[in-house]
């Protein structure tokens, strides 16, 4: 047996490591942390998208109808001149760049450091998708952008609270720590919009009404403030705002939260009480709270419902889990257009000019980027002409994807990089083939902010190329100074020298041992990364949903994730393993909603929005009345709204819809 190269899992967050076998191709889950021994489906079956018949081998060019293979060389080359041409024409910012939450750390770190040398902070990656809502409300709040413990310390916490947030099936094995937390005494809520598989597992299931969060962590708040069950001195010496909270939870009763969330007024209390008197407690939480147009506030109000209570550092933690294997690791390297690497604002001038610095420059551009979501708009209106993406696949992954894929027709230049034909790269001009991740090397972050040393297992397929390599012959080609890289650990050791945490620690350490965490283990513990060190608990009032339910379109369609399956499907359809598990995709139903429909179990259906429509086979049961729950992995975004939060996520968890049995 060949000596097995233990490879970052390439799917979701949670940053399973895995053992290839480089004969066989077999995956064998890595015995240590995170992961001790456990993987999910998605993960146990990884390599077999990467030997999938239809994989990219040669960089293509677009001819009129035609797409014909050029060489590397030529396809740099021509896709720089252009690059330089529409910036000497309408300047830099009418380049975007979109960088991948799939590639390494390493990659991201180039393709901002490209954006920003060639001029421009148009440069984004799917976290503006996910959890940038997460971001946005924990910066305000405690001043740092991330999760704030590692997983091993949901193990011995009192309470945790999962909120919007199936684990079950989008990380399957962070269910080991739940459970073992559970074990050891640990109350198990689950708040979500249906019955999941998590839900199954909680000691209180709370179904609630979707677009109501904020009343339910109010009239939490409401309980906890009204029989004083909050830690006083925590409050009085580590947080500011208190009173305004109190002010606002005010007229959330039980009762009047039970009018709005469908959730039992007796119910909201006893819960409320639970989570407060554990003494330590986690809150959980995904795309249910931030892909709303509440998104933010909808995270402001679970994080100071943790704060009232002192469930923060060694007594509690804030568990955004994030989606895809590194979203963590792009946003930290600064491929997001409001923040330079480590979530540095641009106006930070001794920041940025170090970072200028260490690029060979003076100094970067200040403005804000456009967000990804923000794009299509800004390719309408003619300001934005071309667009280089890594990874990403708009054409199926952004909301309302029609408008998507006229503003990518309309580009003077579309430059895809990826390992497939994808939706998005139909309309590129050039598609230049990736290596897949166990054919390079490479560094990726998890949720827990864990950065992790991926080992190449494999040659790259054909004439592809790591994203890193292309990127240098890139950024050469566009006369950008400091990429003469000669390996991609000189680049993983400039990236350590940005943050000061990293400075004494070493590529080979990385590559050895059990990962680094950025910036530390556990954060807050003692006080908080805002300016005075304090927390600043924001109260926040309910918001509608962008689009409500009428008589044309009565339901409110959500999109859900399902265990074997992952974003737009690029990777899990070529999977055989996973396909058949999987079976066929259905839309979940509520059975009266169904049967007034003459609707059964089984029946193809057709669901419209305002914008589109899907034809699915349906499953009934487990989602409360007037809900429909599309899963995200089969064209979902042909229905969903493009509404943006304050933090640029659109509204996919909220459509008016109707149903039609076909
Ligand atoms: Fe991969 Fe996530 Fe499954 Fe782990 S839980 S094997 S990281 S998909």
């Amino acid at each position: 047996m060949s000596e097995l190269k233990t490879v970052v899992c390439p799917y979701c967050g949670f940053g399973c490591r895995l053992l290839v076998d480089p004969r066989t191709m077999r995956v064998k889950p890595y015995k240590g942390e995170p992961n001790r021994g456990k993987l999910c489906p998605k993960g146990l079956h990884a390599t077999e998208f990467v030997l999938s018949g239809d994989r990219l081998k040669r960089p293509l060019r677009r001819e009129g109808v035609r797409i014909r293979p050029i060489s590397w060389g030529q396809a740099i080359d021509e896709i720089a001149n252009r690059l330089l041409e529409i910036r000497e024409l309408y300047g830099p910012d009418a380049v975007a760049f979109i960088a991948s939450s799939k590639v390494s750390n390493e990659e991201n770190y180039l393709l901002q450091k490209i954006a920003r040398l060639f001029g421009t902070n148009n440069i984004d990656n799917c976290a503006r998708l996910c959890h940038e809502a997460s971001v946005h409300a924990l910066k305000m709040v405690v001043g740092a952008g991330t999760q704030t413990n590692p997983y091993e310390d949901l193990e011995r916490f009192g309470v945790i609270l999962i909120w919007g947030y199936n684990p079950a099936e989008t990380h399957p094995v962070v269910m080991d720590y739940i459970s073992r937390a559970k074990k050891n005494g640990a109350k198990i809520i689950v708040v979500d919009v249906r019955e999941t598989t998590s839900m199954a597992f909680a000691d209180y299931g709370l179904v609630i009404k979707p677009g109501t969060d904020i009343a339910l962590a109010n009239a939490m708040m409401h309980v906890i403030i009204r029989e004083e069950l909050y830690d006083d001195e925590f409050i009085r010496t580590r947080t500011t705002g208190f009173s305004e909270i109190r002010m606002a939870v005010r007229k959330y009763t039980p009762e009047y939260a039970e009018k709005v969330t469908g959730i039992p007024g007796e119910t909201i209390r006893k819960v409320a009480r639970e989570f407060a008197l554990a003494g330590s407690g986690a809150i959980m939480w995904g795309m249910g709270l931030t892909q709303h147009v509440s998104g933010v506030e909808n995270v402001l109000a679970v994080i100071d419902l943790a704060l009232l209570l002192g469930y923060i550092g060694e007594r509690g933690g804030l568990y955004p889990m994030r989606g895809q294997n590194n979203v963590q690791g792009a946003a930290y390297m600064g491929a997001l257009s409001e923040f330079l690497p480590g979530y540095v604002p641009l106006t930070d001038e001794r920041f940025r000019k170090r970072v200028a610095k260490i690029w060979g420059v003076e100094d970067l551009p200040t403005e804000r980027g456009l967000y990804l979501t923000e794009l299509w708009e800004a390719i309408e209106n003619g300001d934005v002409r071309a667009l280089y993406i890594v990874g990403e696949n708009p054409a199926v992954s952004e909301a309302n994807f029609a408008r998507v894929r006229e503003a990518l027709r309309k580009l003077d230049l579309l430059v895809v990089q990826d390992i497939f034909m994808t939706r998005t790269a139909r309309y590129a001009h050039y598609i230049l083939p990736a290596s897949a991740f166990c054919e390079k090397d490479g560094s990726y972050m998890n949720s827990e902010r864990r950065i992790q040393w991926s080992h190449k297992v494999c040659e790259p397929l054909g004439d592809s190329k790591p994203d890193w390599e292309i990127l240098t012959m890139l950024g050469r080609a566009l006369g950008l100074p400091g990429f003469d890289y000669a390996s991609l650990e000189e680049i993983t050791a400039e990236y350590f020298r940005l943050f000061p945490e990293l400075e004494d620690r070493s590529v080979e350490e990385l590559k050895t041992g059990e990962g680094i965490f950025l910036p530390r283990k556990r954060l807050h513990t003692w006080e908080f990364s805002t300016p005075d060190g304090k927390a600043r608990l924001i109260a926040v009032e309910r918001i509608s949903p962008w689009e409500k339910p009428d008589s044309e379109y009565p339901f409110i369609l959500t999109t859900v994730r399902l265990i074997s399956h992952y974003n737009t499907g690029e990777m899990t359809l070529r999977s055989p393993s996973l396909v058949r598990f999987m079976g066929e995709p259905k839309v979940f139903m509520n059975t009266m909603d169904a049967r007034k429909l003459g609707i059964d179990d089984g029946d193809w259906v057709e669901i419209e929005t305002r914008r589109g429509r899907v034809r699915m086979r349906v499953k009934l049961g487990k989602v409360p009345p007037g809900v429909v729950a599309v899963p995200f992995h089969f064209k979902a975004n042909r229905l969903t709204s493009e509404a943006l939060n304050k933090a640029g996520t659109p509204e996919f968890k909220f459509s008016a819809c109707r149903v039609r049995k076909l």
